[in-house]
């Protein structure tokens, strides 16, 4: 079940706007919403790493996955940035968002919608997180999305990973 019921990312605007990056992309399938974010990934990594190249774009769990090649770290932290304000950002509009996930035994997609954008049932379903939210591990060290500097800062290793 898929409901595409909303504009997506065109695939053909970033391969002719990052010459190289999406060339041999295969799937990019995220809401219009998320462009500023894919931008601002791509723009903050490319100097890091030139050769970055990025294979697939997708919506799980209501916030964005990016697959991607590259090793250096600064790109990576880009790439968690993008993913941890996805769970913000309304995949429509692009506005501020909130994760909006179905409750227990009720069989519905994960979004991150805005309140404009959400239906009378996604916005009485709350606005929960996810407990990996914003989070991500580079080489045994985790990050987490700082909203105030914008920025993927250095966190202990949570509990359950200990
Ligand atoms: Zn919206």
């Amino acid at each position: 079940m898929h409901d595409p019921d909303f504009p997506r990312i065109k695939l053909d605007d970033l391969v002719a706007d990052y010459p190289g990056v999406f060339d041999s992309a295969r799937y990019v399938d995220v809401g219009i919403g998320w462009l500023g974010l894919v931008r601002d990934f791509v723009a903050e990594a490319l100097p890091h790493d030139p050769a970055l190249v990025v294979h697939e774009i997708k919506e799980k769990w209501g916030t964005m996955r990016v697959w991607c090649d590259t090793d250096v770290l600064a790109a990576r932290l880009a790439k968690g940035k993008a993913e941890a304000k996805s769970g913000m950002t309304c995949e429509v509009c692009g506005a501020e968002g909130w994760l909006r996930r179905p409750p227990p035994g009720r069989m519905a997609w994960w979004r991150t919608l805005c309140q404009e954008h959400a239906s009378p049932d996604q916005a009485a379903w709350g606005q929960q997180a996810r407990w990996t939210a914003g989070t991500m591990q580079v080489s045994g060290q985790w990050y987490r999305y700082d909203l105030e500097t914008d920025t993927m800062i250095e966190i202990e290793t949570p509990e359950r990973f200990r």
